[in-house]
């Protein structure tokens, strides 16, 4: 590494080191920014020499990252930025934390793909899915998929490993030369209904998909979901045995497996390190308190809230909207989620904005209770099981109520 560089290492590993010792949270922000700013290079060389993978897509990338980087784990030590801090200030601290590694699996903002691909030059791209998120700050669907066809179109030596179930990832990485395609199903739709090619209608059946007015279609994927396992390139059925709940998560595992199974790693080694991944920077983590059996699920955007109900239990639900700057300022996504499947179980609500959900639950037809505080909903719920559904910042006050749950 160039001496600027090295300098730059150093100053950004002190800053991040003296912002975690002053409680600023994880300091890879500003490890990452201050690193950046000495040398605007710094992530270029301290990707060189390391075998990448990046994760990105709207929903599902942080546990994706965490198990890929728990799979490609067999083959040696890899850095990764496991809590979340998807820019390149992010991406800079921690592979400077690290220090040198074979591997680096890094999860990247949807937004920043392009120039992450320009200065870390991976050897393999995950894209997962793409749908609304944030209307006030996220880019439309299409022109996402667009920025992602434009990036992989300049790299051609690139593997993708991509989900054959979401039409805009098909586009996006359509002219690619090395596929890998995963299928792990995609239960929102809303943000596909129209072909990003031709424009024409796009058709469903059971797990298929084609564009009635152009060649684009659902391509035959090498990695399946089935059951409670998933199925290899070879044909081979793997049980998936998992702490992480729901049938989304045995797909993030899927396409974990299939991103480490480009660098070589065969699903028997990597299965085994899966199943350790209990929780991810809170996400799913389970904490007894009282009698009760507290489990934290995120929901970010519809897409998201849909798989979370799909994880729920049928016990005591939770609900917590805020509507702060890292969650977006816009609640109107809350009209795009269905409520409905919470009308067999007691509903709480709460949060900053627990009255724009109490209208949309009261549309919905969904029974509620609001609360004032966390405690007051662990007070009022019997002992067992309460689940807690939270968008970013609510999720965050909560885990701060459980001590920083991780
Ligand atoms: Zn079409």
């Amino acid at each position: 590494m160039p001496l600027i560089a090295k300098v730059a290492t150093s100053v950004s590993k002190t800053a991040a080191a003296l912002s975690r010792a002053a409680g600023r949270g994880d300091g890879s922000v500003i490890g990452g920014w201050i690193g950046l700013k000495i040398d605007p290079d710094l992530l270029a060389h301290l990707a060189a020499g390391r075998a990448v993978a990046l994760v990105s897509g709207t929903n599902g990338k942080t546990t994706t990252t965490r198990l890929t980087a728990a799979a490609v784990g067999v083959l040696g030590r890899v850095a990764t930025n496991s809590f979340g801090a998807n820019m390149p200030t992010g991406h800079t601290s921690a592979l400077a934390k690290e220090g040198h590694t074979p591997f680096a699996v890094l999860e990247v903002d949807e937004h920043y793909l392009a120039q992450v691909i320009d200065q870390t030059r991976p050897k393999v791209v995950a894209l997962l899915n793409l749908s609304r998120d944030q209307l006030d700050r996220a880019k439309e669907v299409a022109m996402m998929a667009q920025l992602w066809k434009t990036a992989l179109a300049g790299h051609p030596e690139i593997r993708v490993v991509a989900n054959a179930d979401d039409p805009m990832v098909v586009w996006a990485a359509a002219g690619s030369r090395q596929t890998t395609w995963f299928s792990a199903g995609q239960r929102w739709h809303d943000d596909s209904f129209v072909c990003p090619e031709s424009g024409h209608p796009i058709e469903r059946s059971g797990g298929d998909w084609w564009c009635t007015g152009c060649p684009l279609r659902r391509p035959r994927p090498h990695w399946v979901v089935e059951d409670e396992g998933v199925i290899d390139p070879r044909g081979d059925w793997h049980l998936v045995k998992l702490q992480l709940p729901g049938r989304v998560n045995i797909g993030n595992a899927a396409t974990a497996l299939a991103v480490a199974g480009e660098f070589g790693v065969r699903p028997i080694e990597a299965l085994p390190r899966l199943s350790r991944v209990a929780s991810i920077a809170g996400r799913y983590a389970q904490v007894d308190r009282d009698g009760r059996n507290i489990r934290l699920l995120l929901a970010k955007n519809p897409a998201s809230w849909l798989e979370a109900f799909d994880m729920a239990d049928q016990a005591p639900t939770l609900l917590s909207i805020n509507a702060r700057d890292p969650d977006g300022l816009d609640t109107s996504w809350l009209y795009d989620v269905d409520f409905a499947p919470l009308r067999d179980r007691p509903v709480l609500i709460t949060g900053d904005r627990a009255f724009d959900l109490a209208v949309r639950l009261q549309v919905n037809q969904v029974p509620f209770r609001h609360v004032n505080s966390f405690d007051e909903a662990l007070r009022s719920v019997p002992p067992g099981r309460l689940e807690v559904i939270a968008n970013y910042t609510a999720f965050q006050d909560i885990r701060a109520e459980l001590d920083r749950v991780n």
